[in-house]
């Protein structure tokens, strides 16, 4: 049985903290909810004179969540706000200033972000479906169609753009306050895996993640975009969520393969980006048909079409096919993506189309 957000804030809703007066969640209080393999975790970020004396409250909270039909065990974790914001004491010369663990997102009066025009989200329901190659492929694509394109891998869990980018140098800064994004095939590039060591990434939790993403969006000097594309972490977690609140998302695309169709659960995705009052864009269907690299043949290796039917079936544009062919895959890995090596290539042109399609409907 599934638990929701939404069923774990009902339920914290219920729970009232005596020093507040108020319910957790008018209270503002609770933090990335999360629940997995019958057990719920949250945090509850509480002002600091608060938190020694929050252990009842945390307890009343996780019986709360446990009595939730399905819910096997709850577990709250108590943190306190930090001191109030310092003015940014700024990086060594020259470098970038560090994104902070436990950095929480600062109030922000705009959705609307200096010079970008337009935000387009990667999603998809999983990993290893092909979203940060669809991503690094389409934002060459449409800078190589002359937009000004900007790419932010946000993907914190698995970053794997500098690779694909071939742009693995950290970002450096004129004021250790600003971040100065790299180039690389025409567009402007960063990613959160520059910016810290891999191991801190894999422990970045919600408010944490959601502060850094913050950083990511205000703080690098994006300059004038036609468009940014965002590679979003697989799932529909924190980032997705931070990202649509903060930002003003024109449209997400989700990815799939054939073989992931099932589990993509399109629709958690649509009611998501629905609920964040962001525009789907459509479906892509990657790794569909499997072209032998040396005679060109193209075999159904994962089935075909799974895509399509299920954007059909729920009344989502479908966006198009990617083949499976070694050469995707292997200019991803030496850090120029097919399209900027063999442009106009068979494997090229699904990556080419769409950024045609966006272009000329209007989307960026
Ligand atoms: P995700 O971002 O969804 O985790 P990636 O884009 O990193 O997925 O793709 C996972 C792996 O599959 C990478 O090694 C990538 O080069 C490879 N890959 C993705 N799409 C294709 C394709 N159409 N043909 C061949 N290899 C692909």
């Amino acid at each position: 049985m599934s638990v929701t957000r939404e069923d774990i804030l009902k339920a914290l809703s219920r729970v009232v903290d005596p020093a507040s007066g108020k319910d957790l969640v008018t209270a503002d209080y609770v933090r990335a909810p999360v629940f997995q393999d019958g057990a719920v975790r949250f945090i509850l970020e509480v002002p600091p004179e608060q938190a020694a004396k929050m252990s009842d409250v945390a307890k009343a909270a996780e019986a709360a969540v446990s009595a939730l039909p399905g819910v096997e065990s709850a577990a709250a974790i108590v943190t306190a706000h930090g001191p109030a914001p310092q003015a940014p004491k700024g990086a060594p010369e020259g470098e970038a200033p560090s994104l902070k663990i436990g950095r929480h997102p600062q109030p922000q009066a705009s959705k609307k972000i200096d010079g970008i025009h337009r935000i387009i989200a990667i999603a998809s329901g999983k990993g290893g479906v092909g979203k940060s190659t669809l991503s690094a492929n389409l934002a060459v694509a449409l800078a190589r169609q002359g937009k000004r394109v900007g790419l932010l891998d946000a993907d914190i869990h698995g970053p794997s753009q500098p690779r694909m980018m071939g742009a693995t140098e950290r970002p450096k800064s004129k004021d250790g306050k600003t971040i100065l994004p790299l180039t690389a095939h025409g567009v402007t590039f960063m990613s959160i895996g520059l910016m810290l060591p891999a191991e801190e990434a894999v422990i970045w939790r919600g408010p944490m993640l959601m502060g850094a993403l913050q950083q990511m969006l205000t703080q690098v000097e994006w300059g004038e975009l036609d468009a940014l594309i965002v590679d979003l972490p697989p799932g529909t977690g924190d980032v997705q969520l931070s990202l649509c609140q903060k930002a003003e998302v024109s449209g997400a695309i989700v990815v799939s393969t054939p073989q992931d169709v099932a589990l993509l659960d399109a629709r958690k995705a649509l009611a998501m980006f629905h609920k964040l009052e962001t525009p789907m864009l459509g479906l892509i269907e990657n790794m569909s048909g499997f072209v032998c690299p040396k005679c060109g043949h193209e075999s159904d290796l994962f089935g075909q079409g799974g895509v399509a039917q299920e954007a059909d079936a729920i009344g989502l544009p479908f966006l198009g096919r990617i083949p499976l062919h070694l050469d995707i895959r292997t200019t991803s890995d030496e850090g120029t993506p097919i399209v900027a090596k063999a442009p106009g290539s068979p494997e090229a042109a699904p990556f080419e189309d769409l950024a045609r399609r966006l272009i000329e409907g209007g989307v960026i």
